[in-house]
C-alpha cells in the first residue's frame, strides 16, 4: 500500500518486514536516552557516607550546585578510581547500594576529599547556591 501511494520501490519495504513501524519507536528511545544522559549527576561522598541508605540529593542534579555546603567539598561527577561517570541504570543488581561505580564497583563514598578552601569566595558560592535553591524549590 505504501509503495503504491508513494511510488517508492516495492523491494525497500519487503526486504525488512515491519521495519517501517519499528523505526519511530527506536528513535524515540534514543532521543530520550541522550537527553537524560546530558544531565550530569553529581554527588558529595561525605553526604553519601552519612546516609544509612545512600541516596542522591535532588539538588546535586542542578548545574549551579558545585559545592556541598555541609562538608565544604566540591561535588564529584565521576568515579574517583576509574573516572567513569555515574550511570545508575548500569549498576549491577547485586550491588548493595547506589553508592558504587557501575564500572569498577568502587565505593563512591571512599572518594578522596576535594575540600575547597574556606574563604570569602567559597562563602559567596554557597550563598549563591542556597539562594538559587530557594527559588527552584519554592
Ligand atoms: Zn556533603
Ligand atoms: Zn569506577
Amino acid at each position: 500500500m505504501v509503495p503504491f501511494q508513494t511510488g517508492a520501490n516495492n523491494e525497500a519495504y519487503s526486504a525488512t518486514p515491519g521495519a517501517e513501524t519499528k523505526t519511530p519507536a527506536r528513535i524515540g528511545v534514543s532521543l530520550y536516552y541522550r537527553t537524560w544522559r546530558g544531565n550530569t549527576l553529581q554527588f558529595c561522598p561525605a553526604c553519601l557516607a552519612e546516609d544509612a541508605v545512600p541516596y542522591f540529593r535532588r539538588s546535586w542534579r542542578l548545574a549551579f550546585v558545585t559545592l556541598c555546603a555541609r562538608h565544604g567539598r566540591r561535588l564529584l561527577d565521576r568515579c574517583a578510581a576509574c573516572r567513569a561517570p555515574l550511570r545508575f541504570e548500569l549498576i549491577s543488581l547485586e550491588a548493595a547500594s547506589l553508592a558504587v561505580c557501575y564500572r569498577c564497583a568502587s565505593d563512591l563514598r571512599a572518594a578522596p576529599a576535594t575540600r575547597v578552601k574556606a574563604g570569602q569566595l567559597t562563602e559567596r558560592v554557597i550563598q549563591f547556591q542556597e539562594r538559587l535553591l530557594r527559588v527552584v524549590e519554592g
